[in-house]
């Protein structure tokens, strides 16, 4: 009788909030998952990337390793962002294909979709006008990593697909102000002005930009249904399919963390793209949906952020 093995699925970048919400979902499931810690394997080094996929040969490779960070941080670190990301896709997507792993998910993000594109952003709108300027260096590397996998697929057949998430929110974010996203700021900036008392917190930009936030451990849901239920050229859109202003997500965030003060708006900090909610129909079609809703999901990572965080802040 033949062996049936387990398949064996790699999670890059285990430790992110993307990647650990992976492993999470993957610990129900009949799989055996590989991860490799960062000190181990430098995914920038091209030579050690093929030779440890050549060596563990997953069934299947979940690409959520990359260097990511918020408004500020990509606006400071354009080199950084285009060119570190660049060079893990190309590592990661061109091992797997030399170790005949026939089987990868690629994650990008939405604001590889133009500044302007018609909303809800539909995956055809993909390079079709400029980027938002704060954050297409990422962009542009999101946007290669999609072509590296429709290429592999046209010239050598290979079943590699591309997910691309709203923006994520959740467990083990990045909760540095100055590299932060959003949500991650704004719970620790509520957080730490109820614990001092100060009646204000400050909120970069107007509040007017529109955002969609997809709780990770629905979008880490999303990418084992689409690992065994999508294979199409195509980039498919992942969001939680509405989206609040900056100063609704700051209210909703005072009250989860029970500030009862004042919202002031910093406008010497970029607004960034005026709005970005995708449209995720083509998900809805092949049977999935995001359970979160935004209030509850905020509630469970400020929960997590006084456990794990708060105490070493
Ligand atoms: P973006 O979606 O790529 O623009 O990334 P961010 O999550 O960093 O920012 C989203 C929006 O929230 C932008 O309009 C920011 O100016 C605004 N924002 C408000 N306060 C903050 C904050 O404390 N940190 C960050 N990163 N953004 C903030």
């Amino acid at each position: 009788a033949g062996s049936t093995r387990k398949r064996r699925i790699w999670v890059a970048g285990h430790r992110g909030m993307v990647g650990s919400a992976i492993v999470r979902r993957l610990a129900g499931e009949n799989v055996e998952i590989l991860t490799v810690g960062r000190n181990e394997l430098d995914l920038r080094d091209q030579s050690a990337v093929r030779a440890w996929v050549a060596r563990e040969t997953p069934d299947v490779i979940i690409l959520a390793a990359a260097k990511v960070g918020g408004i500020l941080a990509n606006d400071s670190y354009p080199a950084d962002f285009l060119v570190d990301n660049l060079v893990i896709e190309t590592n990661v997507i061109e091992a797997a294909h030399r170790a005949n792993v026939d089987r990868l998910i690629f994650l990008g993000s939405s604001c590889i979709y133009p500044k302007f594109a018609p909303q809800p952003i539909r995956e055809d709108s993909l390079l079709t006008g400029p980027l938002e300027p704060t954050n297409e260096w990422y962009a542009i590397a999101k946007i290669a990593g999609i072509k590296m996998c429709q290429a592999y697929r046209r010239q050598h057949g290979r079943r590699y697909i591309s997910v691309m998430p709203s923006n994520l929110y959740g467990r083990n974010d990045n909760f540095d102000l100055s590299t932060s996203h959003v949500l991650p700021a704004l719970i620790r900036k509520f957080h730490e002005a109820k614990l001092a008392g100060r009646g204000e917190v400050v909120v970069w930009g107007s509040g007017t930009p529109l955002r969609e936030f997809l709780y990770v451990d629905d979008l880490a849901d999303a990418v084992v249904f689409l690992m065994d239920n999508y294979d199409e050229d195509e980039a498919i859109n992942c969001g939680a399919g509405s989206d609040v202003t900056i100063r609704q997500l700051a209210e909703t965030i005072g009250r989860v963390v029970g500030f009862s003060g004042e919202l002031a708006f910093d406008s010497t900090k970029p607004d960034g793209t005026p709005r970005k909610l995708m449209d995720s129909s083509r998900l809805a079609a092949l049977g999935w949906t995001p359970k979160t809703r935004l209030d509850e999901g905020i509630a469970e990572v400020y929960q997590w952020f006084l456990r794990e965080k708060a105490g070493e802040l």
